[in-house]
């Protein structure tokens, strides 16, 4: 029998990790409650009643005689139920935590290869996937970048090439991934994780129990997060730069590893794409991490070559006279911004969102030479436009009121009228989207779809 044969198990938040979760555990033969702050929601779990699971919308406290509570990722711990969860001393885990423990408990517990950090995460895990397919690996991208962990374990894949967030992390007491990296640590989401402290102490439990700990040199957190990998680990770090003994780095236009080999040629620059410095470092971890495992360079160019890239990271959608047009709506935060922007030398630049208590002066003052003119949007505009006043006052600045698709359209149709043969029309927006539209996915739509409206109207930007 299983560890979770005949517990009673409270599943909190019935999205897609919570549902999942709830299947896994009622095929555990676990007693399974799930409950969520929306009726609706539950409501559309009918499978899962069938199953034999209770739904109970809006509950505060677990039911009496619960011995465990899986929650979503998205709750924060202060939550309520989490709360009195604790108080009364019921264990809390995540799903990701549920993965790990129902793997460990297969005949063949799968190999994790754990990728978090606050930006690169989606295309490191996604590269590192393509990488261990080119190897022959039976091997499945899940995690936050969708996939449930939990489902990956349960269809018996070999390699799990798992995406964690920072709430993911806080979850998962022992999740040991055989390598893991962190690939760089800069301010977001601290009105969940109150500090930058705790929030990169979250991301630090990904090295735990690793064989192999992967850092980024370029990074101060992530090397500093590397200490707390177990003493037996091996370290192994990238760098733009050109590699140490014990790196991976970039010589003569290559991708070069100096860590598993004596010195191994791994790829050309050229088959990092799309181009720019931060996909070139997230190339390097995946690499790291497909080193780790056993794989060969040849088939680490051939899974870069391969990969790709995911909607809304760094993507051209439209050129007309010598002007490009690039959704980089993914950047969320005014890091991943930053990343962005300096893919390109001169960007007419549209910004502008929520900022989520994050400052954007640094962000700026760095780029201020890239930038042709700026285009703001959003609730949090008149932060950027005060930066900009600050750090680059010679660069022509336009505000956009209308805070939907309209107020998009009109901040395509101003930045053509900036651009020149050239420029790029970078949307990157260093802010989240809520305050306009349902997520940044929708954002990067409204941009493509504005570019599209605006080259119509006019083809030939002047
Ligand atoms: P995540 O899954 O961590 O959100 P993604 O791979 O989806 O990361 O990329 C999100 C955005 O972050 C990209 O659109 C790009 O703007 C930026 N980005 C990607 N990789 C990096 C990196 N290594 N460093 C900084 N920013 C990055």
């Amino acid at each position: 029998m299983g560890r979770f044969d005949g517990r009673e198990v409270l599943v909190a938040g019935a999205g897609v990790s919570g549902r999942s979760a709830a299947e896994a555990l009622l095929a555990a033969g676990a007693s399974v409650t799930v409950t969520d702050g929306s009726a609706d929601r539950l409501a559309a779990l009918a499978s899962l009643r069938a199953q034999g699971a209770e739904l109970v919308p809006g509950l505060d406290e677990p039911p009496a005689g619960t011995d465990l509570v899986v929650t979503s990722p998205g709750w924060r711990p202060d939550a309520p139920l989490l709360t009195a969860a604790a108080a009364a001393g019921v264990e809390v885990i995540g799903e990701v935590e549920l993965a790990w423990q129902l793997g460990a408990d297969a005949d063949h517990p799968p190999t994790w290869l754990a990728v978090t950090g606050t930006n690169g995460k989606t295309t490191t895990v996604s590269m590192l996937a393509s990488v261990l397919r080119a190897a022959g690996v039976d091997v499945v991208a899940c995690g936050n970048v969708g996939l449930p962990v939990v489902d990956a374990v349960r269809a018996g894949h070999r390699v799990l090439a798992v995406e964690l967030s920072s709430f993911q992390l806080h979850w998962s007491e022992s999740v040991a991934a055989h390598a893991a990296v962190v690939l760089n640590l800069a301010a977001d989401h601290l009105d969940w994780h109150g500090s930058l402290e705790s929030y990169g102490a979250a991301k630090a439990r990904v090295f735990r129990g690793n064989a192999v700990a992967v850092h980024n040199a370029d990074d101060g957190w992530s090397t500093r997060l590397a200490a707390a990998a177990p003493e037996s680990a091996r370290h192994v770090s990238f760098t733009l730069g050109a590699p140490a003994e014990g790196q991976l780095g970039v010589a003569d236009g290559s991708l070069v590893d100096r860590a598993f080999g004596g010195r191994e040629v791994l790829a050309s620059l050229a088959d990092v794409h799309p181009a720019g410095p931060h996909n070139i470092a997230n190339a390097l971890a995946a690499a790291a991490l497909a080193r780790a495992y056993g794989v060969d360079a040849a088939a680490v160019a051939a899974g870069l070559r391969a990969f790709e890239p995911g909607a809304h990271r760094s993507v051209p959608v439209a050129e007309a006279a010598g002007v490009s047009y690039v959704d980089d709506s993914k950047a969320t935060n005014p890091h991943a911004a930053d990343a962005a922007l300096r893919a390109h030398p001169r960007v007419v630049w549209i910004a502008g969102g929520l900022l989520k208590g994050a400052e954007v002066d640094d962000l700026v003052a760095a780029n201020a030479d890239r930038l042709e003119a700026v285009v703001l949007l959003g609730r949090d505009r008149d932060r950027f436009a005060a930066a900009l006043a600050r750090h680059a006052p010679d660069v022509p600045v336009r505000e956009v009121t209308a805070g939907d698709d309209a107020g998009m359209l009109q901040a395509v149709r101003t930045a053509t009228e900036f651009a020149r043969p050239g420029s790029v029309v970078l949307l990157a927006p260093a802010a989240a989207s809520m305050d306009m539209f349902t997520d940044y996915a929708h954002r990067g739509r409204a941009f493509a779809d504005a570019v599209r409206a605006v080259l119509a109207e006019a083809p030939t930007p002047v």
